[in-house]
């Protein structure tokens, strides 16, 4: 298939950009991530691939470097668990959750690269911020305020 070739391959190549080794076990972690477009939970993950290429361990590390090396993204949506969303190939954005039914919604709009100059200007300690959380919590028009 034409199509999934092409989607392997900007996995491959962001896993060799950053010096990591090509294993089936990533590209499918990655793969699951990609196609989801939205952050995925820990259980989600786990319950999706558990038992084909990895254990619950494995997928708990795996997940953990492949954050480290911002090819995912590791965000608190306050469930709990770490959730994670692939990035390589979307804007930079962040979400709003409904704390009710747990629906996301990404804002494309982040007006806080500025802030971020800002506070590595005046830093005292560090030189250099390369990333920063934000998410939004509320109600979705489903859900509405008790
Ligand atoms: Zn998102
Ligand atoms: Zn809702
Ligand atoms: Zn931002």
């Amino acid at each position: 298939m034409e199509t999934s070739h092409t989607k392997e391959d900007a996995i491959v190549e962001s896993l060799r950009g950053s010096g990591f080794r090509v294993t089936r076990g990533r590209v499918a972690l990655l793969h699951l991530l990609k196609k989801a477009r939205k952050p995925l939970s820990i259980q989600d993950i786990v319950r999706t691939s558990r038992g084909k290429t990895m254990d619950q361990a494995t997928i708990y590390r795996t997940l953990s470097d492949l954050a480290n090396a911002g090819i995912v993204h590791r965000m608190d949506l306050n469930t709990g668990t770490a959730h994670f969303e692939y990035t390589p190939d979307r804007p930079h954005h962040h979400h709003l959750v409904c704390t009710d039914c747990g629906v996301i919604e990404d804002i494309e709009d982040c007006a806080i690269e500025k802030l971020e100059k800002n506070v590595a200007r005046n830093s005292k300690q560090f030189t250099n911020i390369y990333s920063h959380n934000l998410e939004f919590f509320g109600h979705c028009k489903k859900c509405p305020a008790a």
